[in-house]
């Protein structure tokens, strides 16, 4: 997805279902080059030309020229340089306040310093896992998930990805129950991998790769007659995402989850909720879960797990998911799961998060971020159709998915990254590190207000 114009690039361009065309000259001498400079201490504006052109050349020729089509509503050239707290600047110097967060990624924002240390130290050491020996930093993320997911959550095993552990779940909830079906929710994201892709309720991007895995039923989310019609003894588990993310950021009446709980109790289903976006402090609880008191049987993290630093997601369950993988713990195993860095970098991202209250904190921001966003929907009804969320996960929602765009490209222009959710085009998410200051906060405020001024005056 392009978060400088909101575009919704899970649309497939015309051009590409038309035969293939020839491709991009193949790319010229000069990677080499050009990562000198990106490692050089100081660049002359020579050479930060040098980076730009480089990279733009290289996105082209062998990255994907499809993705630099998606960016030419805005601008272009901004190239991703530094990042600190909760601001991002790219090459040329603009700064930019992060609400975008990578998607949910920097609960501490950007290169938290304890979170590199402790990566470095751990490198100092040993690199990824050599897979013979037991691995200590491994079996320490397992214990401190354990200590800090609710209910009987005790067994974890780590992927580099929020899908690859969607996988992995629903390999253990067919092996716990020795059933293949699965219920998953209108308008879930869970991943693009083929049976989290499955799971995913989006046409466009499933549509050009069906079939996908069978066994995967939808039901309307946040509709519990719904999903009491759709069970059976035959499914092995329910996905659900505690607040719907890409959806549109959708919040569940309260409800739900311990309705889901008592019908997957009924009908002998695991409930595995999806908490990669929800989960570490992101909704003003550990784990979304954690705002109703109920606890599933499978868990899904990623995203911020790795502290903004380093890619870890994980599946985290309790002994009746896990009791048959016991017989062969190879069936979801993989080569860069659980590596040293990565479980540093987790450990020292949840010891800062408890160490330093952060998460307590989400709830007073999350309202203020909410109460000023919604003053400024207030005055401009007739394009902001809605302000909701929980946490510092928060959605604007417009009438038309053009205002939408409109705005996150202009948010832009005035120093905020924003995106749209995947699902929803018509839904900007409002996604800051969990760090976020107040005064930052009434930023975003400020600058959203300008901007929607200037979408009222046909600016
Ligand atoms: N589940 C949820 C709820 C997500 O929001 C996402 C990513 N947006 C994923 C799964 C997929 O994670 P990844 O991109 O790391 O595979």
């Amino acid at each position: 997805m392009n978060p400088l114009t909101n575009k919704d690039s899970n649309v497939q361009p015309a051009a590409q279902a038309e035969t293939a065309s020839t491709p991009p000259a193949s790319a010229s001498a000069g990677a080499e080059s050009l990562f000198a400079l990106l490692l050089k201490d100081d660049l002359t504006s020579e050479e930060k030309q040098l980076i730009v052109e480089q990279t733009l050349a290289f996105y082209e020729q062998n990255l994907n020229p499809g993705y630099l089509e998606f960016k030419k509503s805005s601008d272009a050239k901004a190239v991703e340089w530094s990042g600190s707290g909760a601001w991002m600047t790219d090459l040329d110097g603009h700064s930019f306040i992060d609400c975008l967060g990578g998607y949910g990624v920097f609960a501490l924002g950007h290169r938290p310093p304890e979170v590199i240390a402790a990566v470095e130290k751990s490198l100092t050491r040993i690199g990824l896992t050599g897979q013979e020996l037991l691995n200590p930093f491994q079996a320490a993320l397992a214990h401190r998930l354990a200590e800090i997911s609710p209910g009987d959550l005790a067994y974890s095993y780590f992927h580099g990805g929020g899908a690859e552990s969607n996988e992995a779940a629903f390999k253990i909830a067919r092996l716990a129950t020795g059933r293949v079906k699965h219920i998953t929710m209108s308008n879930s994201f869970h991943g693009k991998t083929m049976g989290a892709l499955a799971a995913t309720n989006r046409d466009v991007i499933r549509q050009p790769f069906e079939p996908l895995v069978p066994g995967f039923i939808e039901v309307p989310f946040d509709d519990l007659d719904a999903l009491e019609h759709a069970m059976s003894e035959e499914i092995a588990s329910v996905i659900v995402e505690p607040v719907q993310g890409e959806g549109g950021i959708n919040v569940p009446s309260d409800d739900f989850l311990p309705g889901v709980r008592a019908l997957c109790d009924r009908y002998g289903a695991l409930m595995h909720l999806d908490e990669v976006q929800t989960g570490m402090g992101r909704t003003g609880k550990w784990f979304g879960c954690d705002h109703c008191g109920v606890a599933p049987d499978l868990m899904t993290l990623g995203k911020a797990l790795g502290g903004g630093v380093m890619p870890i997601s994980a599946v985290h369950g309790n002994w009746r998911a896990w009791e048959r993988l016991t017989e062969n713990p190879w069936y979801v195993t993989n080569t860069f799961g659980g590596g040293a860095p990565a479980c540093a970098a987790s450990l020292a991202t949840i010891g800062i998060l408890e160490r330093d209250r952060i998460i307590e904190q989400v709830p007073a921001k999350g309202e203020l971020m909410l109460s000023l966003l919604s003053q400024i929907a207030e005055r401009h009804p007739q394009h902001i159709k809605e302000v909701r969320g929980l946490g510092l996960l928060i959605g604007v929602e417009f009438h038309q998915r053009e205002t939408g765009v409109a705005v996150a490209k202009k948010l832009f222009e005035h120093g905020v990254l924003v995106a749209h959710t995947i699902n929803n085009p018509r839904v900007i998410r409002i996604e800051p590190p969990l760090i976020i200051g107040e005064e930052e906060i009434h930023e975003v405020a400020s600058r959203l207000a300008a901007v929607m001024g200037e979408v009222e005056a046909g600016k």
